[in-house]
């Protein structure tokens, strides 16, 4: 592969290099760049398809089919998360929270895609992740990560015209 991108992949934190030399995920070209996507803008979720786009336009030559596998073992041994979108019927990735951070619920915007971490959750909602690695201890499993994702609208994509009204009328 010849081909470089202009700009070279961001570097690629110790905790995710952990997970992927345990994973046996050899650190290639095409894996730091599609690590580097998702390290640029930590906030961001991606579809295979809007994955394959932004890593073209970065002049990489990566075929659709092995990102797709690329993406899933990046989803697999846990350094990307991968969830639903409903409306598109497609998976989208992001970046996966490190483990020690316990329970960091997120809130992802249908109409943008952004995601917003909301790590001042509470005490309460805390817990409910050590409630629901205890009740997999006791079958005998082994959580690893609770994911905790809020749908709906992000304050930069409701329209004025709706925020208005929740303003008291004068
Ligand atoms: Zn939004």
């Amino acid at each position: 592969m010849s081909a470089r991108p202009a700009t070279e992949p961001a570097a690629v934190p110790p905790e995710i290099q952990t997970r992927l030399e345990a994973a046996g995920l050899r650190r290639t070209l095409a894996t730091r760049a599609v690590l580097g996507l998702f390290l640029a803008s930590p906030q961001g979720t991606l579809s295979h398809a809007q994955a394959l786009a932004s890593l073209t336009a970065r002049g990489l030559d990566i075929n659709r089919v092995t990102l797709y596998r690329l993406l899933d073992r990046l989803a697999a041994c846990g350094v990307l998360q991968r969830h639903a979108d409903d409306g598109a019927r497609t998976w989208r990735f992001c970046l996966a929270d490190a483990p020690q951070e316990g329970l960091v619920p997120r809130f992802e915007c249908d109409a943008c895609h952004r995601q917003f971490r909301l790590t001042e959750a509470s005490e309460p909602t805390r817990a409910v992740a050590t409630d629901l690695y205890r009740t997999l201890a006791r079958l005998g499993h082994q959580g690893q990560r609770v994911d905790l994702s809020i749908h709906g609208t992000c304050a930069g994509c409701i329209p004025a015209a709706q925020r208005g009204t929740q303003e008291p009328l004068a």
